[in-house]
């Protein structure tokens, strides 16, 4: 049901989601009207490995007027400012205005999203079309702001499963009044977890729970990401894969970027499976698409392989033309979608491991397959049964004899039930 990604978006986006800020803040405790989460916060100031958490931000008020006419007003609309600016308050000549003005030449009717997070800087955001409203020699120029000490916020919904393997799936909730960039991956996150939750999605088993652990997390764009893992770094050798949401109720198709480790299982998986969903998919390696958050979850010391899945690029980026206007209800359904079959696939999938000796005596425990009826599985599982040494997982096996992925891990859960193999995570 599109409703929930639908009205989550439209109850949050217009909000200035800074990331420590007030209105940040606003919007995870409304995301918890849609998905139980538990939220962390990490003091402003703190240490998280190189980086520190800066202070809350926030924009009182922001105008430039010229004549007693007053020409931007970031009461109208929450880009105008550059975010992080520090406060002014002063007379400027026309040349000291426009170079703190930032437009963008090639969308010439929207106001750019611009931010200074970490150096001193003020500045306002224009559409380009707006230049000739800046005629006059002196301006006034306000900007008052909140900086002060706050807490860097995020929200977690952990689904217990039957190992403490665990598969985060992350999007980031910061980023004032834009809706793909990220608010669309929090949508397709938020209603993905509501579905693993009513187990409409998962390999259950008896214990009714997932096999895998799952932590989905809702987050600040990087610090968020560094003050999360930094904050649990025990959790870390068990967050086995990772799946970033991006851009996804743009038009264009989605598009997979790889993980650093390039060929890891979640990779093939997020591949093959994707591909499913969108024929001929366009995928690339390791930040030769986009740069997010899986820059620090498979960032150096932490490796937790991470694909991004997106509909990178669009033309409205970082700018006030990414709002509801440009979202295309069947394509967030469709990225969901593609995202439950991706947990379906990996949560299905594991590694046998051989417990007997020997040919396997098929027809004793009713695993023969006819090769009257079906030649190119009783082919294929001789290769199979020499290949049940706990290195290969049932995708792997099921490409390299070309059966059927779910065909194949039928026969093998049969096997499974007769005690000849055990089951090892295939993350
Ligand atoms: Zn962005």
């Amino acid at each position: 049901m599109p409703d929930v990604m639908l009205r989550l978006i439209d109850d949050l986006w217009y909000k200035a989601r800074h990331i420590v800020s007030d209105e940040y803040d606003e919007a995870l405790f409304r995301l918890q009207d849609y998905l139980d989460l538990q939220i962390h916060e990490v003091p402003s100031g703190t240490q998280c490995w190189t980086w520190r958490v800066p202070n809350k931000w926030g924009c009182r008020e922001a105008y430039i007027e010229a004549d007693g006419q007053r020409l931007v007003d970031v009461a109208d609309h929450p880009l105008h400012i550059v975010y992080g600016s520090r406060p002014v308050d002063a007379v400027v000549t026309r040349d000291e205005l426009l170079a703190h003005l930032t437009w963008k030449d090639d969308r010439p009717g929207a106001i750019p999203f611009e931010f200074r997070y970490y150096e001193p800087y003020w500045g306002f955001c224009i559409p380009r079309n707006w230049l000739p409203r800046f005629a006059a020699e002196r301006y006034r120029v306000k900007i008052d702001v909140v900086d002060e000490p706050g807490t860097l916020k995020i929200g977690e919904h952990f689904v217990p499963g039957q190992t403490e393997r665990c598969i985060l799936v992350v999007s980031h909730l910061c980023h004032p009044a834009m809706v793909n960039d990220d608010l669309a991956g929090v949508a397709v996150g938020v209603d993905v977890a509501r579905r693993l939750q009513q187990r409409i999605v998962g390999d259950s088993g008896s214990s009714g729970r997932p096999y895998y652990s799952y932590r989905f997390l809702f987050l600040p764009e990087t610090i968020g990401s560094v003050a999360y893992l930094a904050t649990n770094e025990d959790l870390i050798p068990n967050m086995a894969a990772g799946i970033f949401l991006e851009m996804l109720a743009s038009p264009g198709p989605l598009v997979l970027q790889r993980s650093y480790e390039d060929q890891s299982r979640l990779d093939h998986m997020a591949s093959y499976v994707l591909n499913l969903h969108e024929p001929g998919l366009q995928e690339g390696a390791f930040r030769t698409i986009i740069g997010n958050d899986e820059m620090v979850f498979d960032g150096p010391g932490v490796r937790i392989p991470m694909v991004s899945i997106s509909r990178w690029p669009y033309p409205e980026y970082h700018t006030s033309d990414d709002n509801p206007n440009l979202v295309v209800p069947e394509k967030l359904v469709h990225a969901r979608d593609a995202v439950i079959d991706l947990i379906r696939y990996l949560e299905a999938d594991y590694v046998p491991q051989r417990t007997f000796r020997g040919p396997l005596f098929m027809s004793g425990y009713g695993l023969w397959v006819d090769w009257r009826t079906n030649l190119k599985l009783n082919r294929a599982l001789e290769w199979v049964m020499n290949h049940l040494e706990g290195e290969l997982c049932i995708a792997e096996m099921a490409r390299a004899v070309d059966v059927d992925f779910w065909e194949l891990k039928g026969w093998l859960d049969r096997a499974l039930d007769h005690g000849l193999i055990r089951r090892q995570p295939a993350l």
